[in-house]
C-alpha cells in the first residue's frame, strides 16, 4: 500500500493465461485482468497494464514466465502463448481505472457501469459471423470447382463419365454450403448495422437495446461457426481422395474456421447466454409484454398452415414456431427442477441441453427470416435472371434448415437440379483470387491435374530419384541382410 504498487502472482498452474495471439514471442506489454485483493478484501476482476518483455532486450522482466504454446490443429502462423506471473510488481497507475479505481489511500471506488466493454465482445463476435462466411465461401469455390472438373461413374447407360456435379448427392453436398456462405455473411451485414445503432446509444449511456443485440451476436457466432466448421468437412470430403490433400488448402481452412468455435466466447457458453434471453423474453411475452424486434414472435408464434405450394414465409413461421416450443419446453422443464433444485445455477445446469437447443432453433429461425428479408430487398434491384439465381440460392437456404420435413423433399431436390448450371458462376462470383484460395484444386482455369502433380513434385521425397533411405534400410531388407 505504501509503496502504491500492486503485486501480481499466478498462484498455480492453472490460473496461467493460455491463448493471447501475439503474447508467446511478439508482445512486450499486456494488459492482465487479474483478480483485485485490497488488504484481502476481494473486488472482482480489473485490467492491468504490465510490462512482460524488456524493452530492449525483449527478455522477459524478472517473475514473468512467457512462452510460445507450441504447434496447433491451425492457424500456426499466430504466435499464441503462455503467462505466468510469480510478485511481479507494477505502480498503481497502471491499473486501468475508466470504470473502477484504487486511490493512493487504498480505497476502491467503482464507476458507472463499463457498458462499452461489452459492445466490444458484440463487435467481435459479428466480425466472427463474417470471417466463418468467408472460410466457407472459399471451401465451397474450391469443391464447386473441382467437382466441374472431376468425372466419375456414368449416370445414364451408354453415356461418358460426368462432371462429379451432375450427381445429385453431390449437389446436395455442394449447394447448401454456398446458400449458407452467403446468407450467414448476409446476416452478419444486418447484424453489423445494429451494432453500429446499439454502440451509438452505448455512448450515450443507453443500455435498451444491448441484451438482444448481445444474445443475437452469442447465437449467431456459435450457430455459424459451428454450422461452417461441419460445412467445410462436408466440402472437403465432396472432393474424395484429393480433398485430404494438403495442397487442397481444406485443412488450413478447417483449422481456422474450426477455431473460431472456440474463442471469443466457446459455442456452449455462448448459447446457453442467448437461452437465458429467451426464456426472460418468453415469459415477458406471457405477461403480454412488448418485445424486442427479433424475438417478437415468442409471444404469438402459432403452427403455420401447409397449403399445396409452402410458401417461404410459412417455413420461416414453421422455425418461428419450433423455436418457440423448444424455449416453452425448456421454461417448464426449469420451473420443475426449482422444485428439486434451489440454486438457480443448479437448475441451469439440469436444463442445459434443453436450453441450447433453444438458442439454435433461435438463431435458424432469425437466420430464415433474415434470409428471406434481405433476398426480397435485393432481389428488386437485379435483373430477373440474377434474381431468379437469388430466389433459388434462398429457397435452399431455408428448405436446408427444415429439410427433417419428408414434404420438403421433392422440392429440394428440383431446385437442386436447377441451380446446378449456375453453380460455379455463383462460386466465380465471390471473386476469390488463386492466391487466396491457396488450393489445387480450386483454381479458377481448372487446370487440377497439373497443378497436383507439380505439387506431388515438389514433396521433399522426390528430390532424389532413389531416396537414400533405399541404400540404408530397403535394399538389405530386400536382399535378407539385415
Ligand atoms: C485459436 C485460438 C485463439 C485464441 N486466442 C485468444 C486470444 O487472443 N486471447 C485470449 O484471451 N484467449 C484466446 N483464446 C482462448 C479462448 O478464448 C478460450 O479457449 C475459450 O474462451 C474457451 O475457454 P477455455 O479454453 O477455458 O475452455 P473451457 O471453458 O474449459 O471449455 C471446455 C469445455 O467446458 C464446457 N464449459 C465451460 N463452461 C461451461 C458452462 N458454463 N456450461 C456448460 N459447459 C461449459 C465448454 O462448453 C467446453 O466443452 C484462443 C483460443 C483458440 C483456440
Amino acid at each position: 500500500m505504501k509503496s502504491e504498487e500492486f503485486i501480481l502472482n499466478t498462484p498455480s498452474l492453472s490460473a496461467y493465461k493460455w491463448w493471447p495471439g501475439g503474447l508467446g514471442q511478439t508482445a512486450n506489454v499486456a494488459i492482465v485482468m487479474a483478480q483485485l485483493y485490497i488488504k484481502g478484501k476481494h473486488y472482482g476482476l480489473h485490467p492491468f497494464l504490465v510490462r512482460i518483455r524488456n524493452a530492449q532486450t525483449h527478455l522477459p522482466e524478472p517473475g514473468v514466465d512467457v512462452g510460445e504454446i507450441g504447434p496447433k490443429l491451425g492457424l500456426n502462423g499466430v504466435n499464441n502463448g503462455f503467462l505466468g506471473l510469480k510478485d511481479v510488481r507494477i505502480p498503481r497507475k497502471q491499473m486501468l481505472m475508466k470504470n473502477a479505481e484504487v486511490r493512493p489511500n487504498g480505497r476502491f471506488v467503482k464507476g458507472p457501469e463499463p457498458l462499452l466493454t461489452y459492445g466490444t465482445m458484440v463487435f467481435a463476435r459479428v466480425m466472427i459471423v463474417r470471417d466463418v462466411s468467408f472460410g466457407l465461401l472459399q471451401a465451397a469455390t474450391i469443391a464447386t470447382r473441382y467437382s466441374a472438373v472431376r468425372r466419375q461413374s456414368p449416370i445414364a447407360v451408354d453415356q461418358p463419365e460426368p462432371q462429379i456435379l451432375d450427381h445429385t448427392t453431390q449437389q446436395a453436398k455442394l449447394f447448401p454450403q454456398i446458400a449458407k456462405g452467403i446468407f450467414f455473411r448476409i446476416a452478419a451485414d444486418v447484424v453489423w448495422l445494429i451494432y453500429q445503432s446499439v454502440a451509438k446509444e452505448l455512448g450515450a449511456g443507453q443500455r435498451r437495446n444491448l441484451p438482444e443485440l448481445h444474445a443475437l451476436s452469442c447465437c449467431l457466432k456459435a450457430y455459424c461457426s459451428a454450422e461452417a466448421e461441419e460445412a467445410v468437412e462436408i466440402l472437403r470430403k465432396s472432393c474424395g481422395g484429393h480433398g485430404y490433400l494438403r495442397s487442397s488448402n481444406f485443412p488450413e481452412i478447417y483449422g481456422a474456421v474450426t477455431a473460431a468455435c472456440t474463442y471469443e466466447g466457446e459455442n456452449t457458453v455462448l448459447l446457453l447466454q442467448t437461452a437465458r434471453f429467451l426464456v426472460k423474453q418468453y415469459v415477458d411475452g406471457l405477461k403480454r409484454k412488448v418485445l424486442p424486434s427479433s424475438v417478437t414472435y415468442l409471444r404469438n408464434a402459432t403452427p403455420p398452415k401447409w397449403g399445396k405450394s409452402v410458401e417461404l414465409k410459412t417455413l420461416v413461421r414453421l422455425l418461428e414456431y419450433a423455436a418457440t416450443e423448444s424455449v416453452r419446453s425448456a421454461f417448464e422443464y426449469q420451473k420443475k427442477q426449482r422444485k428439486i433444485f434451489k440454486s438457480e445455477p443448479m437448475v441451469t445446469n439440469k436444463a442445459g441441453i434443453r436450453l441450447i437447443q433453444s438458442a439454435t432453433l433461435h438463431a435458424r429461425a432469425f437466420l430464415a427470416r433474415n434470409a428471406s428479408e434481405e433476398a426480397e430487398k435485393l432481389r428488386r434491384q437485379l435483373k430477373p435472371a440474377l434474381a431468379e439465381v437469388l430466389v433459388q440460392l434462398t429457397e435452399i437456404f431455408v428448405l436446408d434448415l427444415c429439410l427433417a420435413m419428408e414434404q420438403l423433399k421433392t422440392r429440394f431436390e428440383r431446385l437442386l437440379e436447377e441451380f446446378r448450371v449456375n453453380a460455379v458462376t455463383v462460386v466465380d462470383g465471390f471473386d476469390f483470387s488463386d492466391r487466396v484460395l491457396g488450393s489445387t484444386l480450386g483454381c479458377y482455369d481448372g487446370h487440377v491435374y497439373e497443378r497436383l502433380l507439380a505439387e506431388a513434385c515438389q514433396s521433399p521425397l522426390n528430390e532424389e530419384p532413389v531416396n537414400q533411405t533405399f541404400q540404408t534400410h530397403l535394399k538389405p531388407l530386400m536382399q535378407g541382410k539385415l
